[in-house]
């Protein structure tokens, strides 16, 4: 039986963290960490992400600013208001939800929001940064995943892990963030043959994908960590469920540990939002220091 890698649970030590440290923010400096959220059209999926963000933000003792607009806004006035955002000492973290509608460049934007306030980590130059091992906002979904890595290994040096996946907001960081922790880092993709060869080979498997239980059994070495990123709707029994990439009922007998979906990956993304909208206020507004150790000890 593998360990189960709860991230619920995770999600909320960390978030006891952050609001222990927002309450220090406060009383030692004045300062409430501010996130503003844009969100444009009304896809029900981006809405409750949206929701979900704001809702966490306020518990943590967060400013929570939310910017709505109808799908049909013109690309200068988003412009305008993520400028207005970057040179407000107020406002901390600034997340554009993805995807936007087609008429407006996502990239122009993402590149508009300062790097200093880039809470999702997708801006160039916070790309660059953790690709050259430079303190960077880092994408909030692979910060999670190796928040819990580290729950399973006290040190990931030398193990071996394949991540599934090239995308800018999760395989790509995450394969940069377990080179840092000096894994041995494969990526597999849509064109990778044989992908199950790679996978049996590896410690760990980071699956993300946004196939429904692509990740077999035969895919994973016994023993093994598998994170599963992926979140797919599925209609069954007339119901609507989330499943993951991995096949988890084949999986679980044979993993050593493996993240559940719903429960794992999910709620650590917000989690490590909220933890990115901390740091940029500290870094901004202080000389204190985040405590990394009390959150890597996690
Ligand atoms: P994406 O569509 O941008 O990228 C998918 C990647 O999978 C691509 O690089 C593609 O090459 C690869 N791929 C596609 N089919 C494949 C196959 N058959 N075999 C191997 N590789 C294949 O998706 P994404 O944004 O990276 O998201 C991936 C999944 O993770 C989705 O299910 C998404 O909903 C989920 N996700 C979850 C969270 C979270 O908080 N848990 C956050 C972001 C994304």
């Amino acid at each position: 039986m593998a360990q189960i890698i709860d991230g619920k649970l995770l999600s909320i030590q960390v978030l006891e963290q952050v609001a222990h440290e927002v309450d220090i923010l406060k009383a030692e400096c004045g300062i409430v960490p501010a996130l503003a959220v844009i969100l444009v059209g009304d896809d029900p999926a981006s809405q409750v992400y949206v929701r979900n963000k704001a809702k966490r933000a306020t518990e943590v003792g967060m400013l929570s600013l939310e910017y709505r607009f109808d799908a049909d806004i013109a690309q200068v006035k988003l412009n305008r208001l993520i400028r207005e955002l970057n040179s407000d000492p107020t406002v901390h973290g600034i997340l554009v939800q993805l995807p936007l509608p087609d008429h407006l460049n996502e990239d122009e934007i993402i590149s508009a929001i300062a790097p200093s306030k880039d809470v999702d980590g997708f801006h160039p130059q916070n790309v660059g940064a953790l690709a050259s091992g430079q303190p960077a906002l880092v994408p909030c979904t692979p910060q999670g995943c190796m928040i819990m890595l580290r729950k399973v290994y006290a040190d990931l040096s030398g193990k071996s892990a394949v991540v599934i996946g090239r995308s800018n907001i999760v395989g790509k960081p995450m394969a940069a963030l377990l080179l840092q922790a000096n894994c041995t880092v494969t990526i597999v993709h849509s064109h990778t043959a044989n992908i199950e060869d790679f996978c049996r080979q590896a410690d760990i498997v980071v699956a993300a994908v946004g196939r429904v239980g692509l990740v077999k059994s035969s895919w994973i070495k016994p023993g093994a960590t598998v994170i599963d990123v992926g979140i797919n709707e599925i209609h069954e029994e007339g119901r609507r469920k989330l499943r993951g990439d991995v096949d988890f009922q084949d999986v679980e007998p044979i993993a050593g540990a493996i993240t559940p979906v719903p429960g794992g990956v999910g709620p650590m993304t917000i989690a490590c939002l909220l933890l990115n909208t901390l740091k940029a206020a500290k870094k901004k507004n202080t000389s204190l220091k985040l405590d990394d150790m009390a959150f890597e000890a996690m």
